[in-house]
């Protein structure tokens, strides 16, 4: 089985609020095979479902990198934001941009597991930023939308020039 290839902006699929999963069969657990595999093939901190072209409420993180370490939600809810934090991003789906997004310090973050269960995951630092960057993917949000404008301007005129290169 190969790896799913990765959507690039500027790809209508990443544009799509994602739908939540209702039925917590093994094309849940598969998605979430391929969104890891993908993700540590690009040697990735987080991947969310629609970078691989599926409009489905799933992502992985793994802010550590290490192979056994991954977390995957299905359906996330953003709760409780707390305090501010501000880090250099970037995305696999946002090749050659790097900017600085203002978000929560410390999220509380609650969805479901692979089989269903109710999850919450409190988190600071590093985890807090990929839980955020993953969520708003779900969302069709990306990081560039979060940039100051000019910043923002030039990233996606860089995404235009690339796509058609
Ligand atoms: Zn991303």
């Amino acid at each position: 089985m190969g790896i799913p290839s990765l959507c690039m902006a500027p790809h209508p699929a990443l544009r799509v609020v994602a739908r939540p999963v209702d039925a917590f069969a093994d094309e849940v657990r598969r998605l979430a095979r391929d969104l890891i595999e993908t993700m540590h093939a690009h040697e990735g901190i987080g991947l969310a479902a629609p970078q691989i072209g599926r409009d489905t409420q799933v992502f992985v993180a793994n802010p550590s990198q290490r192979r056994g370490g991954e977390l995957v939600v299905v359906n996330p809810v953003l709760r409780g934001a707390r305090g501010r934090a501000s880090v250099v991003e970037g995305c696999l789906s946002v090749p050659n941009v790097w900017g600085r997004v203002r978000r929560a310090a410390a999220v509380r973050l609650e969805g479901r597991d692979l089989a269903g269960k109710p999850l919450v995951i409190e988190a600071e630092g590093l985890l807090a930023v990929v839980l955020q960057h993953e969520f708003d993917h779900l969302q069709g949000r990306l990081f560039i939308d979060r940039l100051p404008w000019f910043q923002r301007w030039r990233a996606e005129a860089r995404l235009r020039l690339a796509a058609c290169a």
